[in-house]
């Protein structure tokens, strides 16, 4: 179906046409199809038929607006891989046919000095997100990659590794470049003891990266049923963290600590994981605040920080890593009808280790 409309910017006639989603239109309800409207590739626009979209406890937190601030309907999902099907007369990076994906950043300023150094996540005036961000072509939210195809400037569309398997591939867009991006902050690399918090999404690809980047590997569970997995994923060493006993053997040994943990618990356990100078940085963004005691940090001059997705730049960089490296996801591949489902399991930390949804379900 095609519709002209006027869009919110400047009164031009927006071409649009409606495509097939998944989302919700309020914070109780269950996910289900709807559609949206998606602008028709302008000059620097490419339109990208999506194939997979890997499943972010993001996703979960926004659809039932636990962060608040959600705009209804809101339509998940920033984790996307596809086909180029078709690009507007001054795109240069891209042509049909070409496999694409984009991350969790659809636009940014492009004029603060964070977005000239490709720190576009943390732009000055505002980043606008794949999903629950204005849209500043059509005047509504921006939905994201549950749905059958997405319209992005070609500077936030990225290329995908040839040798890498491409379900498997979406999931590094977020779980990636999140663990990717403080690892490489961090400086973690060869002589140094990283320690990975909570083996889900994000967790078993910060174990990838940092193994990769030649550090010693511990992994935090309170699943003893991954502990076997940490190993095979190349992890050195499984704590579980909820044996006291097992808590003190790298108490005030670890370089590094990456926090991926969707729900409270104790940040003071592992800021006492960490050597004199160390750094925790947090990137799991549970719904209500972590309390920080004074002494976890004094004694150690340790560093509580956070870290928040990647810049494109960098994105890009994480990718072409991964290729060389033969990195991809762990996945359980799902049908978009799955998906109500599959948030119920990601609530119990039952998902080795990210769901990805072949988007053909959608076409059904
Ligand atoms: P996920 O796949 O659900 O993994 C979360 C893991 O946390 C679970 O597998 C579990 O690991 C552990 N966990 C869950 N509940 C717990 C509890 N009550 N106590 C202790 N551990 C618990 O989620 P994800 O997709 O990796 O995302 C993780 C978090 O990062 C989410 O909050 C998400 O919103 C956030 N995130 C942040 C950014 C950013 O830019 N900073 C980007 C993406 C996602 P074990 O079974 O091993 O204990
Ligand atoms: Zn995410
Ligand atoms: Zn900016």
């Amino acid at each position: 179906m095609e519709a002209i409309r006027t869009s919110a910017e400047g009164g031009t006639a927006m071409k649009t046409k409606d495509v097939k989603a998944f989302g919700t239109e309020a914070a109780e309800a269950a996910l289900q199809q709807l559609n949206i409207r998606r602008r028709y590739p302008t000059p620097h626009d490419v339109e990208i038929d999506i194939l997979y979209c890997g499943v972010c406890h993001s996703d979960l937190h926004t659809a039932r607006n636990e962060w608040h601030g959600t705009i209804y309907p809101c339509v998940p999902g920033h984790e996307i891989v596809g086909k180029i099907v078709s690009v507007g007369e001054h795109v240069k990076k891209f042509k049909v046919g070409d496999l694409a994906a984009v991350g969790c950043l659809v636009d940014s300023c492009r004029e603060c000095q964070y977005c000239k150094d490709g720190l576009e996540q943390y732009c000055e005036v505002a980043n606008v997100q794949t999903y629950n961000s204005p849209d500043k072509y059509l005047g509504s939210q921006t939905y994201g990659g549950y749905s059958e195809s997405i319209v992005v400037h070609e500077d936030f569309v990225l290329r995908v590794p040839e040798n890498l398997d491409l379900a498997a591939t979406a999931p590094l867009l977020c779980a990636g470049i999140t663990t990717y991006s403080p690892l490489k902050h961090w400086n973690v690399g060869p002589g140094q003891k990283v320690g990975i918090v909570g083996l889900g999404g994000l967790g078993h690809m910060g174990v990838k990266l940092a193994k990769a980047m030649g550090a010693e590997v511990i992994v935090f569970t309170t699943s003893s049923s991954k502990i076997e997995d940490a190993k095979r994923l190349g992890a050195d060493d499984v704590v579980l963290s909820k044996d006291r006993d097992q808590m003190r053997r790298y108490a005030g040994k670890l370089h590094f600590v990456l926090d991926a943990v969707s729900a409270e618990h104790d940040i003071n356990l592992y800021l006492n994981q960490l050597r004199v100078d160390g750094a925790l940085a947090l990137v799991g963004a549970p719904e209500h605040p972590l309390p920080v005691a004074a002494f976890s940090l004094i004694p150690y001059r340790r560093t509580f920080a956070g870290s928040m997705i990647g810049g494109l730049p960098e994105t890009q960089e994480m990718l072409d890593f991964c290729g060389k490296h033969n990195i991809v996801s762990d996945i359980e591949m799902i049908s978009i009808q799955q998906i109500n489902e599959a948030y119920e399991r990601l609530l119990k930390g039952d998902v080795k280790y990210r769901f990805v949804i072949d988007m053909a379900s959608l076409k059904k």
